[in-house]
């Protein structure tokens, strides 16, 4: 058996080692192979929260080394798209398995998989906004221009939706998206709003709150965190870097970016400012018909404090998430 064979071998029998995959890293470094910094990358994106003001640009540089790679090593390596994926039965991602909210209890952890920019089904996404945009639409449904499994590859909306000002209704039922970006809040005409039975969307940005006209949705809220019926946990809210110092410990990946030191606008006064992800806080919040669970990154503990008042028969301030954060009884 040759080294790569070894390596390969060792992290398909034991995916969750990090260590068999930074040994290998190093290897495929040491003979310049961008493979490397696949690994690293991939690595880094799987740590690091959706929210992440530079995971877009990192899931492009993911994509962009992505291209080099052999569709037999990227299932060993990315195991997360070479399993058969249930997706749109209820259980599709099973995240709210085994999660009680109790003390014991595993913690619950947002969906990292990383959208492929390189993808046709994203290329395809990307013309569908541009045509949408120069032609004025006020009805945007791209999933119906695609077949199933063009459309499962699509895992989130690109911030060029932006430029989508006379949109009013948005259709993505049943997608297999695992979030939206902040640039939702942008579609200023939107009056619709249906992510229907998209199981994996299990949260929103606050941004959403910015659409002026928003007033019917149709969200599948079992699937939200801390809905009525189940209080599930909402994701912790770290504070910080989120990723391991040392996992990007090379020259070519600028490890900068994951140490929470980007500019972004505040999701609650829209002022640009240097995030170190301080201010990250969950509320829930009714918007348009449904109460949705709302990812506030905010610019300082003032703009928390300007948050409106949660709904009643949700966690009555806005919170960071996990264990300690006591929910409403279920169904009340
Ligand atoms: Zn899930
Ligand atoms: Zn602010």
């Amino acid at each position: 058996m040759s080294d790569e064979q070894g390596f390969l071998k060792a992290i398909n029998r034991d995916p969750k080692e990090l260590t068999h995959r930074l040994v290998y890293a190093d290897w495929l470094d040491e003979r310049d192979d961008p493979r490397g910094d696949f690994i690293r990358l991939h690595l880094a994106l799987k740590a690091t929260a959706p929210d992440h003001c530079d995971r877009v640009a990192g899931e492009h540089e993911l994509s962009q080394l992505r291209k080099v790679c052999e569709p037999a090593w990227l299932a060993v390596i990315e195991r997360e798209y070479a399993l058969p994926r249930a997706a749109h039965s209820q259980h599709g991602c099973g995240c709210f398995e085994g999660l009680s909210g109790k003390k014991n209890s595993p913690t619950p952890y947002f969906h990292v998989e990383a959208q492929d920019t390189e993808c046709d089904a994203w290329k395809r996404l990307l013309d569908l906004v541009e045509d949408a945009a120069a032609d004025g639409r006020e009805e945007f449904a791209p999933l119906r221009e695609m077949d199933r499994a063009t459309r499962l590859q699509i895992r989130t909306l690109p911030p060029t939706i932006a430029k989508l000002k006379a949109v009013k209704q948005l259709h993505l039922y049943g997608s297999n998206l695992v979030r939206i970006p902040p640039e939702i809040g942008e579609m200023t005409s939107l009056e619709e709003f249906t992510p229907y039975t998209s199981y994996e969307l299990h949260w929103f940005p606050y941004e959403i709150t910015r659409c002026p006209n928003l007033k019917d949705s149709t969200v599948s809220t079992r699937a939200l965190y801390g809905n009525y019926k189940y209080r599930p946990p909402f994701p912790r809210l770290k504070t910080g870097a989120e990723v391991t110092p040392g996992l990007l410990e090379t020259e070519r990946l600028p490890l900068k970016r994951w140490q929470g030191n980007s500019s972004r606008p505040c999701s609650v006064c829209g002022q640009p400012f240097e995030d170190r992800r301080q201010h990250r806080v969950w509320v829930s919040l009714r918007v348009a018909t449904d109460v949705l669970p709302l990812l506030v990154n905010a610019c300082s503990e003032d703009c928390i404090k300007r948050l409106p008042a949660p709904s009643s028969k949700y966690v009555q301030t806005p919170h960071k998430g996990r264990h300690g954060v006591q929910q409403p009884p279920r169904g009340f």
